[in-house]
C-alpha cells in the first residue's frame, strides 16, 4: 500500500497534544472524575476519553443536564473547571508519549511542518513542548484554547491550523489546503473535527477506547501506538 506520507502535495502534519504527544489523558481522567464528584456529579473515566477535546463548559453541561436536568450556570462552570484544574495540577507531570519524539523527528526528516492543534490552554505549553521535543515546534504554528471559540468536534481548531501553517509557509500567506495536511489524533471528537475540516486523519489508539469508536468517528487509518506510527513513517512504501 502507498505510504500516505509520501504524498507530494503534503506540507504539514497537525498534531493533537493530549494523548498523542503527551501521555496526559490518565491525569485528565483522574482530575475530571474527582472534580465532578465533589459537586455531586459523576463521570466515568471512559466518558472522559469519549469527551476529550470538548471545551470545559461543554463537558460540564453534559454532566449537569444528566444529573440536574439543566445547564450549569456560568459560576458553576467556573467553579467545577477550577476544581478540575486543581486536581489535574496535583497529578504527576505527564511524560511525552512513548515514541512521540520518533514520530515528530520522522515528520521533520520528511521536510514537513509540525503544527500543534490543542484545546489546552496551559501557558507553559510551548516551554514543555520545546523541552520534550527539542525545538520541533514553534509559537507561530500552535493553535490552543486561546485561538478558538468552538472546541472539537467543530472543525474550527483544524481550520485555524491550516490557516497558521499557510501564513508561515505560503508566499501569499493563504491557508494550506486540507489535502496538504495530515492530522494525528487519539480522540473521537478530535477525529470528527479533522474530518469536518476535510483533512486526512491518522488515529493513534493510545487509550482505553475500542478501535471501532475511532473508526466510526471517521479515522482514515488507525495505528495501535505511536511506536507503530513511527515505524510506518520511517518506511517508504511500506
Ligand atoms: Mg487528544
Amino acid at each position: 500500500m502507498h505510504n500516505i506520507f509520501d504524498n507530494e502535495q503534503l506540507r504539514a502534519v497537525l498534531f493533537d497534544m493530549d494523548g498523542v504527544l503527551f501521555d496526559s489523558m490518565p491525569n485528565h481522567a483522574t482530575a475530571w472524575t474527582q472534580a465532578v464528584a465533589s459537586f455531586g456529579l459523576y463521570m466515568t473515566r471512559k466518558e472522559v476519553y469519549m469527551n476529550e477535546g470538548r471545551t470545559g463548559s461543554g463537558t460540564i453541561n453534559t454532566l449537569t443536564q444528566r444529573s440536574w436536568g439543566r445547564y450549569a450556570t456560568e459560576q458553576e462552570v467556573e467553579q467545577i473547571y477550577k476544581a478540575k484544574s486543581a486536581f489535574f495540577n496535583q497529578c504527576p507531570t505527564a511524560q511525552p508519549m512513548p515514541f512521540a519524539r520518533e514520530v515528530v523527528e520522522a515528520v521533520r526528516a520528511r521536510g514537513l511542518a509540525r503544527v500543534i492543534v490543542t484545546g489546552s490552554g496551559q501557558l507553559s505549553l510551548l516551554e514543555r513542548l520545546n523541552v520534550a521535543f527539542s525545538g520541533a515546534f514553534c509559537q507561530e504554528l500552535m493553535v490552543t484554547a486561546f485561538d478558538v471559540k468552538l472546541g472539537k468536534p467543530n472543525p474550527e481548531p483544524y481550520l485555524k491550523g491550516l490557516a497558521k501553517a499557510g501564513q508561515a509557509l505560503n508566499a501569499d500567506h493563504s491557508p494550506l489546503l486540507p489535502s496538504q495536511a495530515i492530522v494525528v489524533e487519539n480522540a473521537p471528537l478530535g477525529i470528527q473535527a479533522a474530518k469536518a475540516a476535510g483533512i486526512f486523519c491518522v488515529a493513534v489508539n493510545t487509550g482505553p477506547l475500542e478501535d471501532e469508536v475511532l473508526l466510526d468517528a471517521g479515522a482514515d487509518i488507525i495505528f495501535p501506538s505511536m511506536c507503530a506510527l513511527a515505524d510506518y513513517l520511517t518506511h517508504k512504501d511500506a
